[in-house]
């Protein structure tokens, strides 16, 4: 079966010769005089990634936010960005509310759109954000060491659960407005990001689900991981849901985009300190391992949950 992964690895990895980190993580690394510059994509497609008549505000806040979340996850200050738009057709109501939430994020982290290009086409976007970080400070993927902390930030399942209500209810108005904005407006976690610069060893932005994402910081790290079930922060709407419906949101769920951090130990007291200073809940969820490259999720006696999925992927298909 071809991942995702699998095929960027056949085809487009190549060692990185000029850059400081290339294909692979969160941000690719590219040398400057005094500091490095992050650099990231991502495409949103129409019936891939948002449904038809998703409020175009909401898109445009969107396409930014998850690129964003890629420097938040590299540790990085947002600076400038592009924007690749195709377009069916010029529909001026559609454009004026979509560059307004494109510019509302924009505005907020202070990044700048410097170019990009426009092509008539099914409709997608595609946004390249360039950031600034001290390269010592990058929490690349590789940097997780045995006897970490496992952390995240926020709660996780939430989007999971509005897309599935979504999908199953077929209308917005029916469901919960904190819900809905987990999966359509979700908020980069920048700052959280620049300050853990100076706290975590590795992170990674929770796009695809915590398993499939923290098993590429311990595949790129050859380190394995125990996520503790019963720790997890999970989104309150989840509560009064089956276990099961439980566990696949917040472990196999995408776009919550939190942070996922691994840090040593002795860190405990100044991430606790910097949730409160952020109003943002940080929680420890596990830690990293030596041995086999994995990653596993333990009930309160320490047994394995069996997961079934481990996250989205666009050519497995298995969540
Ligand atoms: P993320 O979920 O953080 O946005 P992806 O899963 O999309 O990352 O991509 C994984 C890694 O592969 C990233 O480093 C990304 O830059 C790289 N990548 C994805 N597609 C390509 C491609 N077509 N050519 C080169 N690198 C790619
Ligand atoms: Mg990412």
């Amino acid at each position: 079966m071809t991942t995702e992964l699998g095929l960027i690895a056949k085809y487009f990895s190549r060692p990185a010769k000029r850059a400081l980190l290339g294909v692979g993580d969160d941000c690719a690394l590219l040398p400057g005089s005094s500091a490095c510059t992050a650099i990231s994509t991502d495409t949103l497609v129409e019936g891939i990634h948002f449904f038809a008549d998703v409020d175009p505000k909401t898109l445009g806040h969107k396409a930014l936010a998850v690129n964003l979340s890629d420097l938040a996850a590299m540790g990085a200050t947002p600076r400038f960005f592009t924007l690749a738009l195709t377009l069916p057709r010029v529909d001026d109501d559609w454009l004026s509310q979509f560059s307004a939430g494109l510019f509302a994020l924009a505005d907020q982290f202070q990044i700048e759109l410097v170019g990009g290009d426009t092509t008539r086409g099914p409709l997608s976007i595609t946004i390249t954000v360039l950031g600034e970080l001290k390269t010592d400070d990058a929490l690349r993927r590789d940097g997780a060491k045995a006897g970490d902390d496992v952390w995240v930030s926020g709660r996780l399942g939430g989007a999971a659960l509005a897309l599935r209500q979504l999908l199953s209810q077929g209308t917005r108005a029916a469901i919960d407005t904190d819900l809905r904005t987990r999966l359509e407006a979700p908020q980069p976690r920048i700052a959280l990001g620049k300050r853990l610069g100076a706290l975590a060893h590795s992170a990674i932005d929770i796009s695809d689900g915590l398993l499939a994402d923290l098993n590429h910081v311990a595949t790129r790290s050859s380190l394995g991981a125990n996520i503790d079930w019963s720790s997890l922060p999970i989104h309150p709407a989840l509560q009064s849901e089956a276990l099961a419906l439980r566990q696949m949101c917040a472990l196999t769920g995408g776009d919550d985009y939190e942070l996922c951090f691994t840090a040593a130990t002795p860190q405990r007291d100044n991430i606790t300190q910097l949730g409160e200073e952020l109003g943002l809940p940080l929680t420890r969820i596990g830690t990293m391992t030596s041995g086999p490259i994995q990653v596993r999720v333990l009930d309160r006696a320490g047994d394995e949950l069996k997961q079934s999925a481990t996250g989205f992927d666009h050519f497995s298909r298995q969540f």
